[in-house]
């Protein structure tokens, strides 16, 4: 069935425009052109933010009240709109309809909690006088909003990274513009059609989408933004980093995620949330595992009760509710995948499954015997492929879990509490799964990573915290 080409328009300033120029989206299992989407370019981007700025201006008291009916609305638009949004999703992206289905119920809910949080942006007062001389004076401090937010997020989770950076800046008071990923960029304008109903003011809102290339900088450069906040790859992140200037910046980038599992462990448990952890998305994953480390007494028949459960998923047709597997996102990032598999076996790696490429779709691989100054031991291969190896005891398998540039999430699967304990105080990682893979996360929690997994938390909250700052009030008294 071939479907229609849809040509989309962008949310610039509040209004739906075309762009200067187009470029195309295309659905990775089949390559079909399934949308053309403004390219933004330098000058549709400035015009972006300034309208942001205006707008935010006009508007810097909108009382909570407002923000907490808009972000409710725009809840019941996505209930409403669920299935659709969960086959924009699969249909731009490389998530079966299952998966999508399950992002829209997150992203849906991770507005729903930004709504909740809108109430709860506090301050507090201060206790001057404990200080020598301040005996006569009051105050405390409350949070504003910075003012202009500046958003980029990834193809992997399209809609609820959107709204883990729309929902926590409408919540507190800002304004945002937000460049989606190229590759799949329709999730974001559909959830900018839901603010757009929801009755958010004109111009807080712009859903710009282009090159983060091309227009990246422009963005994130402007001194009109205040904070910028960036999911995505470690090498974009960088260079954002370097060239943002004096602003707030907030960096989810990359990992390589390991797993540690130890010989008291409940086998079937731990080989189930592994394989889960690890082929999900097709790999493409942040928090997938990547590193699984087993103690030698329980790697035979870890690895063996991996590979059966690794077997039996389902590789096929995204759109077919059974199919637990996909295509990646595009065949090149399925040949760089190859590519890297190919070079660690060079190096001396042992392919125990998988290995298989056909066009985007790459099959769920392991290595064993992987050394460990291999690209794939060290670097994030985001794609369906796991390495495993034996160590001999807990101590060995923190030290390996942390000897990369990496530190996002880690699992531990162990009944042993002072082992945990252990893993808890030694592993360089930002959050530790107790008895589930690293691939365990709810939207609510402190989210981000050490090292060159990033700068900063997100998850609601904590993303409020970043996009606001802290005023102090004082009052010297004469009593
Ligand atoms: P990416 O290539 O870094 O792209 C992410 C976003 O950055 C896209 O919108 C991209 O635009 C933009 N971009 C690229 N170069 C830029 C530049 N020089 N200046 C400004 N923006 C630029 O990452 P991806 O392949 O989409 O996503 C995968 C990565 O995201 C993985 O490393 C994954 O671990 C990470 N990730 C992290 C988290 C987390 O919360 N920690 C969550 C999900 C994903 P274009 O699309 O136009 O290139």
């Amino acid at each position: 069935m071939h479907t229609k080409v849809k040509t989309m328009k962008m949310l610039l300033g509040g209004e739906w425009v075309d762009g200067e120029d187009t470029f195309e989206v295309r659905n990775p299992q089949n390559n079909e052109l399934i949308a053309l989407v403004p390219r933004a370019s330098k000058n549709e981007m400035v015009n972006a933010i300034e309208k942001a700025d205006e707008t935010y201006r006009k508007l810097e008291s909108w009382p909570t009240h407002e923000r907490i009916k808009v972000l409710n609305n725009v809840v019941d638009y996505m209930r409403d709109h669920k299935e659709e949004f969960a086959q924009i999703i699969a249909s731009e992206g490389s998530k079966t309809i299952t998966e999508a289905r399950g992002e829209v119920k997150r992203a849906t809910q991770t507005i729903q909690i930004s709504a909740e949080e809108a109430r709860r942006i506090n301050g507090q007062t201060i206790n001057f006088d404990q200080n020598e001389g301040s005996e006569d004076r009051v105050g405390y401090y409350y949070r504003f909003p910075v003012g202009v937010v500046a958003a980029i997020t990834p193809f992997n989770d399209p809609l609820n990274l959107v709204a883990h950076k729309i929902g926590p800046a409408i919540a507190s008071g800002n304004a945002i513009v937000l460049k989606p990923a190229s590759v799949t960029p329709l999730s974001a304008l559909k959830l900018a059609e839901a603010f757009v109903e929801a009755g958010l003011p004109k111009g807080l809102l712009s859903v710009i989408p282009g090159s983060g290339k091309e227009i990246g900088d422009t963005l994130v450069t402007h001194p009109v933004i205040k904070m910028v906040s960036f999911t995505g790859g470690s090498e974009a992140g960088e260079r954002i980093t370097h060239i943002a200037g004096v602003k707030k910046v907030s960096m989810e980038l990359g990992s390589n995620s390991p797993v540690i599992v130890l010989k008291d462990a409940d086998l079937d448990d731990a080989a189930a949330s592994c394989v889960s952890g690890a082929f999900s998305a097709v790999g493409q994953n942040c928090i997938g595992v990547q590193r699984i480390y087993v103690e030698k007494e329980l790697y035979p028949s870890f690895l063996d009760a991996f590979i059966h459960l690794a077997e039996q998923l389902k590789v096929g047709d995204k759109m077919d509710a059974s199919t637990d597997i996909g295509p990646m996102i595009n065949e090149r990032e399925a040949i760089r995948v190859e590519n890297w598999v190919e070079e660690a076996i060079e190096e001396g790696a042992v392919l125990a499954i998988g290995g298989k490429r056909d066009g985007a779709y790459y099959a769920p691989t392991v290595l064993t015997d992987v050394p460990s100054h291999a690209r794939i031991a060290q670097e994030e291969i985001f794609g369906p492929v796991v390495i495993m190896e034996a160590v001999g005891n807990l101590e060995e398998a923190v030290e390996k879990a942390n000897n990369v540039n990496y530190g996002l999430h880690a699992g531990i699967f162990t009944n042993d509490i002072q082992k945990a304990f252990y893993s808890i105080k030694h592993m360089d990682v930002g959050g530790i799964m107790i008895n589930d893979s690293s691939d365990y996360r709810i939207d609510e929690m402190p989210f981000g990573g050490m090292k060159n997994s990033g700068i900063g938390r997100e998850g609601i909250r904590f993303a409020i915290e970043s996009m606001t700052e802290q005023k102090v009030v004082c009052f010297k008294l004469k009593l």
